[in-house]
Parts: structure tokens; sequence; C-alpha cells
């Protein structure tokens, strides 16, 4: 990383190990305490070690022993479907609402149309989509329990962004996401809203979002306006997990790039073909891997099985190790790993068939 590097929101930069401590440091981002990590064991993301940071977890901590209410915000763009990236902040959200936050949801279609050139009505089938989802994969969204909205169907976030507008420069726009178009500017500042909206609708209230670090610029956006324009307002925290790479060895899973994930509506043969042919922490052959052991810190198919489809922390511990100690080989591993998705991706659309009617509803676009 060098001295000029900024996080980008928008794009595929690649952020590694070393650039993790760097900006912990650089930007304030608190290192997740084991008191902490224990306090949050059920929420796997925690648990397991994906989630490495956080900012003011602490005050939804005091929140549930209180009994108060508290937060917990995310959202998608609606600029194609679900992939395995996505799916992490949204089981994330999942997680959050179990432990007894409310959800609030976001499809941000100004985003969308700002950073992808997807105009709202175009939007709207993608929106439903992706909605959809997110319910099959677990979000109640009961209105004691969710908060769903489109941004440019929500009064809030963008009166929102014009009131914290009187606020902000260009400088300081530049300084924070480096020379972008007006537009992706008006978004961030729409993001504000969105991240603001629990406390603006619903009192001021503890409000947790989960992200990658690379989504980091907009919350330290936030928690600037909040101080200086929503003064009684909790600042809003948030948690960040470590950014999956591509399939492909490239540097991020993006939408930008088919080949770097897989989405929950593509061909399963097309799913298959990609885990088979992705990147493994394993040695180049056979005698090699039994002898030196092989790296599932650097594989590809254990972080997908970590993040997503294994749910036995046993499981995953076992395998660590007779990975590392050349027990385990990486052709049958990555049939197994295989198996695992097939098998969670047909019960996923099943189980999503079934709701787009609701996710039409809860969008109110029929
Ligand atoms: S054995 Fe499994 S965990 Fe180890 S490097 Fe190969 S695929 Fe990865």
């Amino acid at each position: 990383m060098t001295d000029e590097f900024k996080i980008d929101p928008w794009s595929s930069t690649n952020i590694m190990e070393e650039d993790y401590k760097r900006l912990i440091k650089e930007f304030g981002i608190e290192e997740m305490s084991d008191s902490l990590r224990e306090i949050f064991k059920k929420n796997r993301f925690i648990r397991r070690k994906i989630i490495f940071g956080h900012r003011s977890l602490d005050t939804i901590y005091r929140a549930i022993e209180k009994g108060k209410n508290w937060a917990v915000m995310s959202g998608i763009k609606p600029s194609g479907p679900f992939h395995l990236g996505t799916m992490t902040t949204a089981l994330e959200i999942v997680e959050f609402q179990k432990m007894g936050g409310k959800a609030y949801y976001c499809i941000a279609d100004i985003e969308s149309w700002e950073d992808n050139g997807i105009p709202y009505e175009e939007a709207e089938e993608i929106a439903v989509d992706n909605l959809a989802d997110i319910l099959a994969l677990g979000l109640d969204p009961s209105p004691k329990k969710a908060y769903i909205w489109r941004q440019s169907q929500e009064p809030i976030v963008k009166d929102a962004c014009f009131k914290v507008s009187r606020l902000v420069t260009n400088n300081m726009l530049h300084a924070i996401y480096g020379e972008k178009t007006f537009g992706l500017y008006l978004a961030a500042l729409i993001q504000v809203g969105d991240i603001l909206l629990p406390q603006i609708l619903d009192g001021a209230q503890p409000t947790i979002v989960p992200v990658g670090i690379d989504q980091d610029p907009h919350i330290r956006l936030t928690r600037d306006l909040t101080r200086r324009y929503y003064k009684k307002f909790f600042l809003p925290g948030s948690t960040y997990h470590y950014l999956l790479t591509g399939l492909d060895g490239s540097e991020k899973m993006s939408k930008r790039n088919p080949n770097s994930y897989f989405t929950f509506n593509e061909d399963l043969k097309s799913i298959e073909k990609k885990i088979m042919g992705t990147l493994t922490g394993g040695r180049r052959n056979k005698k090699e891997q039994k002898e030196l052991g092989g790296e599932p810190q650097n594989c590809m198919i254990y972080k997908i099985l970590m993040y997503h489809f294994e749910e036995s922390d046993e499981k995953l511990n076992e395998d660590f190790l007779a990975c590392i100690h050349g027990e385990l080989m990486c052709g049958p591993h990555k049939r197994e790993c295989v198996e695992k998705v097939i098998e969670f991706i047909k019960k996923h659309r099943e189980k999503k068939e079934k709701l787009i009617d609701k996710a039409r509803e809860l969008l109110n676009i029929i």
C-alpha cells in the first residue's frame, strides 16, 4: 500500500494483510478484543475471526445488557444477482437480528444508478430478486423486527442528505474518496441518511453497520457528520470483516468480474466449475502435500467453507489440522466443498421461490 492509497468503496482495490493493520492504526478502528469476541460469540463471523475490528460495538453490548433498543443496518446495491461476496454482509445482518437488533435494510438504487448506470425502473426487478435472497437467508421482515426501504423512494434519506450537505465541502469528500463524480459524492451522502435512518425514524439508539473494510470511508463520513449535525444521536458503530479474494485469483469478489464469484442464480455446472478451478493453499503435488502440509489460511476452498457453507466449528478445526499435517488432499476437499455449496444453493432456491411475492409486497413493486 502506498502513501497515496485510499480505500475506495466503489473499486476492486486489493487490501493485503499488512494494509489491514495499517488501516486499523491510521483510522482508529478497534481490534476485536477477546472479551467482546466472547460476548458476541453467537455471531459466527465474530467467533470465527472473520470480523477483525469494530467501532463502538460496545454500545450494542450495553444496550443488550440494559434491554434497550438497538439497530443493525445494512443494504445491497441492486446491480445484479446475489453472489458469494454479498452473502457475507447479508448473513451478518441476519446474525445481529437474531441477537435482538432491529434490522434496517436498504436497497441502494440511487447508488446503483450513480455507480453502475442502472435506472431505477431496471433496478426494481433486481431489488425484488436480491430481497428474496436475503429473506431466504433468514431475515425476518416483520415490522417489529425490520424496516426495508429503497433509497429512491425514501424521503428520510434524501432529507438527511440535504441537511448534512450544508456541512460538507468538496475538499472533504475529495480527501475521503479521491476524485469521483458528483453523483458518487451524492450517493455517499445518501448513505449517511441510510446509516442514520434507524435513529431518525425510531429514536436515538446504538446502531451497528457490518461492512467490509472497503466501506469504512462511508462510516467515517457518517460519524463525522453525526457529531456535527445529529448531536443527540449515538455515533453509528461498525464491524469489519476480511474481504474474500476472487475465486479466479483476482483481487476481490466483484460484480464487475463474473469469474471472481458465483451468483445464487447461476447454472449449477458453472458453479461447480468455478469452485473446482479455484486457488487452494495446496502444494505442487500429492507427495509434497503429504510431506509439507497445505496452507488453509491461504486457501479459497477453506475460506468459502468457513465464511458460508460449513456449519460446524469442530469440522472446520479438524480440516484445518488435517490440512496442515498433510492428511487432507485438495481434490477430495474441493469435491466436498462443491457438494456442500450445491446442496445449499438448491435448498436456497426452493425457499427463495416462495418469497418472491413477499419481496414484491415489501418493496411495493407489483
Ligand atoms: S486440503 Fe483443503 S484446505 Fe488444504 S489447501 Fe487443499 S483445499 Fe485447501
